[in-house]
């Protein structure tokens, strides 16, 4: 796992004093090395290692912890805390029934939670109410019902017989019943699409308005990965919410869901559900899911989600970057490898303005050619990485053989390269100089 690996790297120091810069330099690099081979993209990479660096150059040495152990701690604070801190506690109603409604795509995960909540709240002595606004499938309220009574918890649902019912009314009227009937918490449970739908959040937004929820949870399949943050930022701004349910974290699911939606929505995350029955589900505790992380060697890939949070700014103001640094060759392979990542060059053409007329080349791109790039890069020394004008007939020629490419390649790869670097300097749109140097472009 990761934190082996930086363990490791500080194993043979010793010793007390302040962690010597040149150490946390090493494991940084070691940390930055990792996140760019699981394809990190760059900014992200930069700002996760800025803020380690910058904790650990101050942090001493103990007794307890040998300099490995403290950086380790060091990469898990700083997960806890892009992932929120303390677990927070539920917003109740200080008289009258509670609200909670539940939101989110179909099969997130709403009702199965419904239940899980109701027997959560049951056994902290309270009567809960759960509300069946879903009826949207014919046999979404029979499943709430069966969810209710694996919970003991009672169903409010349209009579039968009475036509289709309003999900609204439904709302509405279950709230004065709970009203009525003291109940302490009533959870209501709405519809969902498989996609994000406009009739659904137009939906979602009358049983807010008639209930006024004091707390509305969106519900995440943890597994949908790289959709969470789109879908997140739909509810966000179709509904709104004030926490997020994970569910599904049972699966394989590698947890990136937490982060991307804790950096999109700023919500907290309250609850991990872990399974199918009415016991599996936690709090979630921020600290918990950052050791898991750790312990999964995962943190790569959270971070990459994390990354996906980024808003347009973001990735704008990398791209300036890119554009007033220098541009060198080894940027050139991470763009390269960031594109391959990618995997869908459609993804890529979203993410860089005025790359539109370059769709259709890019449907016809060679991954393989990547490989080749990667390949002469790697077998050059970093001082023919940093200035190619070294680059002589023999070199040219040792960089073929060294990475089974021919010298044309080589020098086509250092053409493209000088016209990609070209475009970057003149103030081209960002990213297109890179795509420029592209093969086949
Ligand atoms: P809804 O459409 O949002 O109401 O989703 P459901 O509650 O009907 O859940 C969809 C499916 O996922 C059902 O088969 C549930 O049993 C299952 N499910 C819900 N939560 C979990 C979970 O935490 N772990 C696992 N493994 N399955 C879950
Ligand atoms: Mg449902």
């Amino acid at each position: 796992s990761l934190s082996d690996k930086i363990s490791e790297s500080f194993k043979r120091l010793r010793g007390k004093g302040l962690l010597r810069e040149s150490d946390v330099d090493l494991t940084v690099s070691e940390i930055r090395r990792a996140l760019i081979d699981a394809d990190v993209a760059l900014p992200v990479v930069r700002e996760f290692t800025q803020a380690v660096k910058t904790k650990a150059y101050g942090a001493t040495r103990t007794q307890s912890l040998n300099p490995g152990q403290q950086v380790v701690k060091i990469v898990h604070d700083e997960l806890v805390e892009i992932l929120g801190g303390e677990a927070r506690d539920l917003h109740f109603a200080q008289r009258g029934p509670t609200v909670f409604m539940l939101a989110g795509l179909q099969g997130a995960g709403k009702t199965t939670l419904a239940g899980k909540l109701a027997k959560y709240l049951a056994e902290d002595n309270k009567r809960v109410l759960l509300v069946a606004s879903d009826l949207q499938r014919p046999n979404a309220v029979t499943q709430l019902q069966v969810v209710g009574e694996r919970a003991g918890a009672t169903v409010w649902a349209p009579e039968p017989g009475n036509g289709v019912g309003d999900p609204v009314n439904v709302a509405r009227s279950g709230l004065d019943h709970a009203i009525r009937n003291g109940y302490d918490v009533m959870i209501v449970d709405t519809a969902g699409r498989l996609g994000v739908d406009e009739e659904l959040m137009e939906q979602a937004r009358q049983i807010r308005d008639a209930v006024n929820p004091h707390e509305i949870m969106f519900v995440l399949d943890a597994m949908i990965g790289q959709d969470a943050v789109h879908t997140a930022t739909a509810f966000r701004d179709g509904v709104g919410f004030t926490g997020v349910v994970l569910s599904k974290l049972d699966g394989d699911a590698r947890g990136g869901a937490a982060l991307s939606v804790r950096g999109v929505t700023g919500a907290p995350i309250l609850f991990a559900s872990t399974g199918e029955g009415m016991d599996d589900f936690e709090r979630f505790y921020p600290d918990r899911m950052a050791s898991r992380i750790l312990d999964m060697g995962d943190v790569l890939s959270l971070i990459e989600q994390a990354q996906k949070a980024f808003d347009e700014k973001e990735s704008q103001a990398a791209a300036e970057k890119l554009m007033a640094g220098n541009f060198t060759l080894d940027d050139f392979l991470q763009q390269m490898q960031q594109i391959r990542k990618l995997g869908s060059m459609k993804k890529l053409l979203k993410m860089l303005p005025g790359a539109g007329q370059f769709r259709e080349q890019l449907e016809n791109f060679d991954e393989r050619e990547i490989d080749r790039i990667e390949a002469i890069v790697r077998s050059m020394t970093p001082a023919e990485r940093a200035d190619l004008k070294i680059l002589n007939g023999s070199r040219r020629l040792r960089i073929a053989k060294g990475s089974g490419t021919t010298v044309q390649d080589v020098n086509g790869l250092v053409q493209r390269f000088e016209a990609a670097q070209k475009m970057m300097k003149g103030g081209g749109l960002p990213g297109m100089g890179g795509m420029a140097g592209m093969p086949g472009m």
